[in-house]
């Protein structure tokens, strides 16, 4: 029998606030164990929470670019559950009101294009962090990270295989880049998933029964959990044998999920309203107000690029996957008015440099407007593209304008038509023997004699020009001498 993959994520999204979600804590990465902490952290009695309005915005605009319906009456629950880290007892969360509900985003993945739900994006705390330390045999707790803003953004089943869920993945990342809620490093924790997967015989519409993978933090490891767990379900259907519904942990060193729990039911959770924490309203002007601050996503930018730009889709894609990028790029064409070689120039020699210095592009010299006048003077035959290349890695290195680097390297390429002709004239006389034969049909002597006038010019004069008025000057001889 044939089996199909059905997978569902559950993304964890951390919100770059700079405060936590209930108080005023910093959310900053890094400081020392537990110097982010107040009353509110740490669950002493008394402490109130109070919404952060900058969590509330962002998860609407989460939303927004997902194609959410953003519910007008949303509430805080409190989600229990025992564990060192959590020292309320309970996580604040969203349970049956989140802020975000029937979305839907398309992803590609080679050449299909497939529309995964959204069934919900809810606000929700972090939790501390437990550090079990086999030295000392002793477990030590860290609450810088408890009350850190998260998105949780849960997906319908709708994802086909591994490389799908990556491109899933990677799309909401890019999506909270360009939104700036998120910087989504995977590697920092900062983007977690959980994976859900369940096999079914093709052709069948129930599900059945799926695990649920943890502990998967990079995108190459979001394939492989997935991967495996497909096969080794896979090997247990086929054998007769039944898939437990359970939480498997992924071992990135053996590529192997293992065991961890059964899997718990939403009851146990214990899910009520906090009572501490008012039924939040949102208002249809705020959204409206949001919406009205959004960047254009990068669905709309690649678009743009393919159809009115006329660029490849895989140009499209790589200037497109990060807001930087576009940003970058679009300055650039509003200056020179190329859109193709613009991003030539970004895709190959900028991103070169940058790659070479180990630069991030909001970090360096040259603005967009320089590199849009540099390709307008190699559009207005003013300089070659090897002078251009020569001058733009001086631009990149010390940030000053073209024009100037230009003048003082004496780089203007030579264009006047009778210093050319000169040039030409010239390459002929100290050529006869050649000259003869090039006038007698020998066509490779054309490629000399464009090198010996580009040679003659220092290499300053434009190849386009030679070889148009050498070849008009050629066939003025031919009939002077017949
Ligand atoms: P829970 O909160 O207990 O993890 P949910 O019903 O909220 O369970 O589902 C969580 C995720 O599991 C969702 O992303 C959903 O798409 C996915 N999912 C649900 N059923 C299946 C299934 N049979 N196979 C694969 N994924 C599934
Ligand atoms: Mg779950």
């Amino acid at each position: 029998m044939d089996y199909e993959s059905v997978i569902g994520l559950e993304v964890h999204l951390q919100l770059s606030t700079e405060s936590k979600i209930f108080c005023s804590s910093s959310t900053t990465f890094g400081a020392d164990p537990n110097t982010h902490i107040d009353p509110v952290t740490f669950g002493l009695p008394g402490a109130l929470p109070v919404p952060n309005v900058k969590v509330i915005e962002f998860a609407i605009m989460m939303g927004l670019a997902l194609n959410c319906d953003i519910r007008k009456l949303n509430r805080f629950a409190r989600k229990h559950y025992f564990y060192p880290d959590l020292p309320k007892g309970y996580q604040i969360s969203q349970f049956d009101e989140p802020i975000c509900e029937h979305g839907s985003i398309r992803i590609q993945t080679g050449d299909s294009t497939r529309t995964v739900g959204i069934t919900r994006i809810h606000m929700e705390e972090d939790a501390g962090k437990s550090i079990h330390d086999p030295k000392t045999a002793s477990s030590l707790v860290d609450l810088n990270r408890a009350g850190v803003p998260l998105l949780e953004i849960v997906s319908e089943p709708d994802i086909r295989s591994a490389s799908e869920a990556s491109a899933y993945l990677k799309a909401l990342r890019q999506i909270a880049r360009y939104l700036g809620i998120s910087d989504g490093n995977m590697e920092e924790g900062s983007l977690r998933c959980d994976a859900n997967v369940s096999l079914r015989p093709k052709g069948e519409l129930k599900f059945g029964t799926r695990t649920e993978l943890k502990n998967i933090n990079s995108f190459k490891f979001v394939e492989r959990a997935i991967e495996y767990e497909v096969a080794r379900q896979l090997s247990l259907l086929k054998n007769g044998e039944e898939v437990v519904q359970e939480t498997r942990l992924f071992d990135s060193t053996t590529g192997a999920t293992k065991s961890m729990r059964s899997k718990e039911e939403s009851a146990e959770y214990r899910y009520f309203p906090d009572p501490d924490l008012p039924p939040l309203v949102i208002e249809e002007s705020w959204i409206h107000a949001l919406r009205a601050k959004m960047p254009k996503l990068p669905e709309e930018h690649f678009n743009e690029l393919v159809d009115t730009f006329e660029l490849s889709e895989y140009d499209a894609g790589v200037l497109t996957a990060e807001k930087s990028f576009i940003d970058f790029f679009m300055a650039v064409v509003e200056v020179c008015r190329n859109p193709k070689g613009a991003a030539n120039w970004i895709t190959s020699e900028l991103f070169a440099l940058l790659h070479k210095e180990g630069l991030e592009i909001e970090r360096i010299q040259v603005t967009p407007e320089q590199l849009g006048r540099l390709i307008s003077l190699i559009d207005e035959d003013i300089l070659s593209g090897r002078m251009a290349k020569e001058v733009f890695e001086v631009m990149f290195t010390s940030g000053r304008d073209p024009e100037e680097i230009i003048e003082e390297r004496g780089l203007k390429q030579l264009t006047d038509d009778t210093t050319i002709l000169e040039l030409i004239r010239t390459a002929f006389d100290e050529n006869p023997e050649q000259l003869k034969q090039y006038l007698a049909g020998e066509q490779k002597l054309h490629g000399f004699f464009v090198g010996q006038v580009m040679k003659a010019s220092g290499g300053a004069a434009n190849p386009k020009k030679v070889n148009e008025i050498l070849r008009a000057e050629a066939t003025r001889r031919e009939n002077e001498s017949s």
